[in-house]
């Protein structure tokens, strides 16, 4: 299957379309609606007879029009299914060709008469390119609709025969191939993700000299499956280990098959492999592996599924179908690598796995590095201090926000990049882009209370992340936002942090009440994060003197940031109830320590609020300045408790 079917669908096609083109024509213009061609002496009997109004000439054809409609026997009128071959009208405009030898004389007969001798000409005949139009419009939109028809059928589930795919060329592998001239990628360009970057580089070794791996008997790796989120460097890594060796790299990625007609994916899997082992050594790569990899028989992709299954069996063929000694390697990309048919992650397929973590701090100031080779960056930027706000982003997260920065910096007239630029892409990128909104003055103010009430908590909680950034700019959603960043990246929290955290997060609610006395809806989002870490407190990690330790939710989210709300079904009401309080206490106790805090700071508080109502937005340092809390009160942290051995 899946074969092109060459002439014999061409021929069949062309047959097809002037078929139709007669169809369209003669069904929609009709022939016999123009002037009737009348034999000359019939014209000239009617002109005798006086039955001709107006004549109009030119060069030896002449067009009038009778009085009486004059009966005439015409050939069949090229009307579809008119059934005779010639047939009876009643002619009005008729023409006549004026024999050349008849013609002196006629004028004399038409003036006596009383013809009408028009001076003005024929109606034109039509310009040749409307008669080409007309000749080829119909056939020319035929095919149009045709075309656009197959693309509709390639991009929508697919469910007509392989043919028409193929006689478009969809059957060929649109592989993209990287030679090593073009911008190549090594080592060098991948940054935060070392692990990774070590297993790979055996494979790097093994397309460099195969030999030395196969000596004594070893085989060489075949599959292998790189296993992380998206824009972690999966993809780069692939380039960088093909760069690394020196040999062609081939791309795919998998999510296009499953919109396919059926067969061409298959077709097209035989395409990249037959290419790959035609310049091997070379590298294969399979993107999002999982879109065709999933257990067969249960994919999600509706339409699809006989798709995805012809083509996962095409991959698996393939693999079996090369012995390493070929020197191709291919590697593939997958988020979800529990989804995947076992069938494709069996010895001599995918049976090697290397996860991509996202980067961690240190990672992260190592790929803005990578990324910040080419930019001018100012005096002021601190790499370590980006790094650190952007706990959670990954490679392809941080080249956007260098991007971002660069892009910022270049339309406001800098020369460099600033630490600034670096803040300001942040938000963007977290939050969207500035709201031009025009707030009541009051309504600011309450804003910069509110945030000044999560910052000052943030410097006076003990254990509290330092506060890094706040502003009062709308962006998206929010009116107002107070970054915290933590010193470092934490795998493990402990209760007194947490407690910090959610006294930190009712701050915003906590000012309000202390300077207005009433409460805003602006407290929405951190209210739903106090209640799922004081939840994740009581149900999660036995945090709560009344429940004990004992894990009540439901098993879901791993991070902090992820708890799943609610206790899981298996508990009785009474437990529900009992989970229900000692939530509520948590943050009310919580509660009234960020109303003590801020009472107790209340000029801090203020100064914070007018210097946010001047200046918008604040760094760490003009934070400190504003509010003239030494740093090292700020930074007076716990002493960090010990890892309960995660
Ligand atoms: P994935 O394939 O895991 O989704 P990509 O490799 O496509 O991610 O990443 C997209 C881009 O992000 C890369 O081209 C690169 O510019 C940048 N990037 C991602 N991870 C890294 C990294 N670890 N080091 C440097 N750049 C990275
Ligand atoms: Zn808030």
């Amino acid at each position: 299957s899946g074969q092109p079917r060459g002439c014999g669908t061409w021929l069949l096609l062309m047959v097809g379309l002037f078929v139709a083109n007669y169809l369209i024509v003669s069904l929609f213009f009709p022939a016999g609606r123009g002037p009737v061609e009348v034999p000359y002496n019939l014209f000239r009997e009617q002109v005798e007879a006086g039955n001709v109004v107006s004549v109009a000439t030119r060069a030896d054809v002449m067009q009038g029009v009778f009085d009486d409609p004059v009966p005439v026997v015409v050939p069949g009128s090229g009307r579809l299914f008119s059934g005779a071959e010639r047939e009876q009208v009643d002619v009005t405009a008729f023409s006549t060709t004026l024999p050349s030898f008849l013609s002196p004389g006629l004028d004399d007969l038409l003036l006596a008469n009383g013809v009408v001798i028009n001076a003005e000409t024929l109606e034109a005949p039509r310009s040749p390119l409307l008669t080409l139009l007309f000749s080829f419009g119909p056939a020319l939109l035929m095919i149009g609709l045709f075309v656009w028809f197959t693309r509709r059928m390639a991009r929508g589930a697919g469910g007509a025969g392989g043919g028409i795919g193929n006689m478009f060329g969809m059957g060929q592998s649109r592989a993209k191939r990287y030679d090593k001239q073009d911008d190549k990628v090594t080592f060098e360009d991948v940054a935060g993700i070392d692990e990774a970057e070590h297993e790979l580089a055996e494979i790097v070794d093994f397309l460099k000299n195969p030999g030395k791996y196969t000596r004594l008997g070893g085989s060489a790796p075949k599959g292998v499956l790189l296993v992380g989120q998206p824009g972690t460097g999966k993809t780069l890594l692939a380039k960088a280990v093909a760069g690394e060796a020196g040999v062609p790299f081939f791309s795919m990625n998998a999510s296009e098959f499953v919109e396919m007609i059926v067969g061409v994916g298959a077709s097209r899997v035989r395409d990249l492999f037959k290419d790959a082992r035609e310049a091997a050594p070379s590298i294969i790569f399979i993107d999002e592996l999982d879109a065709i990899g999933r257990k067969r028989g249960q994919n999600i992709y509706g339409g699809g599924s006989s798709e995805q299954e012809q083509t996962l069996n095409q991959i698996l063929t393939e693999m079996d179908g090369f012995s390493t000694e070929e020197g191709v390697i291919v590697l593939a990309a997958t988020n979800m690598p529990e989804v995947l048919d076992p069938a494709l992650l069996r010895a001599g397929r995918f049976d090697r796995r290397v996860t991509v973590q996202p980067p961690d701090k240190v990672g992260r100031k190592a790929i803005l590095e990578v990324h910040t080779r080419k930019v001018p960056l100012g005096p002021d930027v601190d790499l370590t201090a980006v790094a650190a706000m952007t706990p959670g982003l990954v490679g392809a997260d941080l080249r956007n926000l260098v991007n971002e920065a660069a892009i910022l910096a270049a339309r406001n007239g800098q020369d460099t990049i600033t630490q600034a630029n670096f803040a300001d892409s942040l938000e963007k990128i977290i939050l969207g882009p500035e709201r031009k909104l025009l707030l009541k003055r009051e309504d600011r103010e309450r804003v910069a209370f509110h945030e000044a009430g999560h910052a000052i908590l943030g410097l006076v909680v003990p254990g509290a992340d330092p506060v890094s950034r706040v502003t009062i700019t709308p962006r998206g959603q929010s009116l107002g936002v107070t970054y915290q960043r933590p010193e470092d990246d934490r795998y493990n929290y402990s209760e007194s942090y947490l407690r910090g955290r959610i006294v930190g997060a009712l701050g915003g609610r906590a000012a309000e009440e202390v300077v207005y006395g009433d409460r805003t809806t602006g407290a929405e989002n951190d209210l739903q994060q106090v209640t799922r870490m004081a939840q994740g407190m009581v149900t999660r990690w036995g945090m709560s003197e009344a429940i004990g330790p004992v894990a009540l939710a439901h098993e879901g989210g791993q991070y902090l940031g992820e708890a799943q709300p609610g206790v899981s079904s298996g508990f009785s009401q009474a437990t529900h109830e009992r989970v229900d309080l000692a939530t509520r206490e948590i943050i009310e106790e919580c509660y009234e320590e960020a109303l003590r805090l801020l009472k107790k700071h209340r000029t801090e508080l203020d100064k914070l609020a007018a210097a946010l109502m001047e200046h918008e937005s604040l760094d760490e340092r003009e934070v400190l300045d504003a509010t003239g809390i030494p740093s090292q009160v700020a930074h007076r942290n716990l002493p960090e408790v010990p890892p309960e051995g995660a």
